[in-house]
């Protein structure tokens, strides 16, 4: 090879490299810091392993800002940053079998040959570390950029297994996977306009939430598995560990949530690690979180140290990461549904293929910022997967098309109506609200499991339905004449038509937050209705006149709601295309209010009042519940104090709102100790 033509190749490693390392770290910023990736871990590991490789062969152009060299960055925007005191590193990876095998190699070329090893879930979630002082749990932090990480304290204190105090007086931080158990996941994705990927992505969503109330009750939970004793703290005297099976015992009897599944392996029984790791891939789908890998670490405390830690990671420990079984296939089309809300789908058309234990012919390229960032063409090869859901996903082109196909034109119009799209973020949106795509697909709804429930009616009746001019609007189905108009055509004979009328007429049985979902609210699932309703809206009116009053308050200050669901149901109550469905449907009669005699209201003593809190309220766990207490006699609860609030409940450690209130001059101060007396 020539000087010149050398000098060439290595300026296109190095070009190669760092358009490596600017789009590896772009994908971080957006999976770490917006937990919405913009590409799957498959495609974001391929590149990742390409500039090790590079890296590896060229290190005289490595980059000092190379993903390689630092753990990726998680801290969030909004929240406090905080320096970390223990080191908070990544994981080295293993793809194969022959990749632990290599490492077993390496620990016993140090020296290290009789030792053992834990076998660890990798838990699928965001990685924290606990700060216990004297025994009381400090502060939360994110991994961040493994030196300063984000303060999720008030958050991580909702969660019932992290223990607030501990038996012993020790000083202690403790690292441990956040994760969403997959039920959770799926009941709130359900409810979003904008469903997140996987559990881990939503996990890392909820914890960003500001208000802690919308954390409670989620399904966020922790496992604990490394744990840090500060040896200079005086609660600490006399307490040390000598391998990674005593410290988890003793984080175990400290009362911290560690995963019984964790099993030890000696080196001899490395071995058979394939079976073990066989073993795990099979349980893998009847645990309850996700896992994405198994973790060896190497138990004896003295050895880790020997080895110590690159930039990145310790290199006493190892993640096998589960692989993500893809499937390959030429793009034979595009086809771009339309949804109820109006978004455009477009979904990937192939040959059947087939991929864990079926064929699949389609699969979901998500949205218009999807196609344009993978510059899908039709006819090229493409790679799917199953990966973190059942739904199929396109994951990567693999090979560019022959015939000289450009990318995939997102369409302007709508491909049903030809209506007005509007491009929202990476979505579009037909926003033409007599599009048949969106009538059908909200009537669709309305009869689903999700809200009605009716029996007898499906998306195929919905679209006869359509189809023969009978429904415009989903409220239709109560006053359609079926026997009149529907007998005899299509299939329609008399015992399909008494089912359509029986499942009618028994939906009119159907509790109130069953319509409330099927009045199709955004991001009003079930559990969300349930828990308005719990929470005393629990008669349309009520939402109605919050609506009017602008008061989105009362409805965000309601655990698990937030600003952006009050919001959502605040105007949906002033649109007067709803308030007319409400209207047909009151008539029909539908539920309008809750049936069980359920208000919890105990009296109307504090009506008029309006009410805040501050600091921690003796006989509270939570100064929410004393604050349901007072709503429950009725008054108006805020979350901030203004010239409008008349009473603020005093706790221990009060804030800034105290200061407000005495500023204020009109607001009473009630100390908590007096609050029994304003309930009696
Ligand atoms: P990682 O998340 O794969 O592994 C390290 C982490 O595993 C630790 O920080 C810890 O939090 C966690 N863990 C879970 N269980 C554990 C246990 N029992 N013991 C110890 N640790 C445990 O590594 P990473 O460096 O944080 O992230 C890299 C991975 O993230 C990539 O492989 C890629 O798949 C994904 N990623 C994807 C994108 C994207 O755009 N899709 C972008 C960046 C990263």
């Amino acid at each position: 090879m020539s000087g010149g033509k050398s000098k060439d190749n290595m300026k296109s490693i190095s070009e190669e490299m760092e358009s490596l390392v600017s789009l590896l770290n772009k994908y971080s910023v957006a999976y770490y810091r917006d937990a919405r990736p913009l590409v799957s871990d498959a495609e974001y590991d391929r590149l990742y392993d390409r500039l090790v490789k590079l890296e590896a062969e060229y290190p005289q152009a490595r980059l000092d800002t190379s993903p390689t060299q630092r753990v990726g960055d998680d801290t969030i925007q909004g929240f406090e940053e905080v320096r970390h005191t223990i080191p908070v590193l990544s994981l080295d990876k293993a793809y194969s079998i022959s990749d632990l095998e290599n490492f077993r190699q390496r620990v016993a070329k140090a020296g290290f040959t009789n030792i053992s090893f834990s076998l660890e879930e990798k838990i699928d979630g965001l990685s924290v570390v606990l700060y216990y002082e004297d025994g009381r749990l400090v502060r939360a932090l994110t991994r961040g950029n493994g030196e300063v990480g984000s303060d999720i304290t008030a958050g991580v204190r909702t969660i019932r297994s992290v223990p607030l105090q501990l038996d012993k007086k020790i000083t202690i931080a403790c690292r441990g996977e956040l994760y969403l158990n997959k039920r959770s996941f799926e009941e709130i994705n359900k409810t979003l306009v904008e469903p997140y990927a996987n559990a881990r992505n939503l996990a890392a969503g909820l914890i960003k939430r500001q208000k802690t109330r919308e954390i409670v009750g989620s399904g966020l939970d922790i496992f604990i598995y490394e744990g840090f004793l500060d040896a200079s703290a005086p609660g600490n005297a006399g307490i040390g560990f000598e391998s990674h099976t005593q410290m988890l015992g003793f984080l175990a009897e400290m009362g911290f949530r560690t995963n019984p599944h964790t099993r030890f392996v000696s080196f001899e029984e490395f071995e058979h690690l394939d079976e073990l790791i066989g073993k795990a891939t099979e349980a893998r789908n009847g645990l309850d979180y996700d896992i994405d890998g198994m973790v060896l670490k190497i138990d004896d405390f003295a050895v880790r140290e020997k080895l110590g830690y690159t930039e990145h990671h310790p290199r006493w420990a190892i993640a096998y990461k589960f692989e993500s079984p893809v499937a390959k296939s030429i793009l034979k089309d595009i086809q771009v549904q339309v949804g109820r809300t109006g978004r455009l789908t477009p979904v990937a058309v192939f040959d059947k293929t087939f991929l864990l234990g079926s064929y699949i012919e389609n699969a979901s390229l998500h949205n218009k910022g999807y196609i344009e960032e993978l510059e899908i063409a039709i006819g090229d090869e493409i790679s799917f997967s199953k990966r973190g859901d059942v739904i199929p996903q396109v994951e990567e082109v693999l090979e560019k098309n022959e015939q000289g196909n450009l990318t995939f034109k997102f369409p302007d119009a709508c491909p049903v109506c030809g209506g007005k799209v509007v491009d929202i973020g990476k979505n579009s949106f037909c926003v033409n609200e007599q599009c048949p795509a969106r009538i059908v697909g909200e009537a669709a709804f309305f009869v689903s499991k999700h809200a009605m429930d009716i029996e007898g009616i499906g998306l195929s009746t919905i679209q006869d339905l359509y189809d023969l001019g009978l429904l415009k609007d989903f409220t239709d189905l109560y006053s359609i004449d079926y026997q009149r108009d529907l007998y005899g055509k299509l299939e329609y004979k008399e015992k399909k038509i008494r089912n359509i009328i029986d499942g009618l007429e028994k939906s009119k049985e159907k509790d109130f937050a069953s319509v409330l979902v099927a009045l199709q609210i955004p991001e009003v699932g079930k559990r969300s209705a349930e828990i308005l309703v719990d929470a005393g809206f629990d008669d349309i009116t009520k939402f109605i006149d919050a609506s009017r009053a602008g008061d989105a308050e009362s409805l965000s200050r309601i655990p698990m709601i937030g600003p952006k669901m009050a919001t959502n149901v605040i105007s949906f109550f002033r649109n007067p295309k709803m308030l007319a469905r409400i209207e047909k449907l009151k008539a029909v009669p539908l539920r309008m209010s809750r049936q069980d005699g359920g208000s919890d209201m105990i009296s109307d003593k504090l009506a008029g009042q309006v009410w805040c809190v501050t600091g921690s309220i003796e006989g509270y766990k939570n100064p929410d519940l004393a604050m349901e207490e007072v709503r429950r006699r009725g008054a108006r609860i805020v979350s901030s104090v203004s010239s409008k609030t008349t009473h603020l409940l005093v706790g221990k450690n009060p804030g800034s709102k105290l200061q407000k209130a005495i500023a204020n001059g009109k607001t009473i101060l009630v100390p908590d100790s007096e609050f029994g007396k304003y309930l009696e």
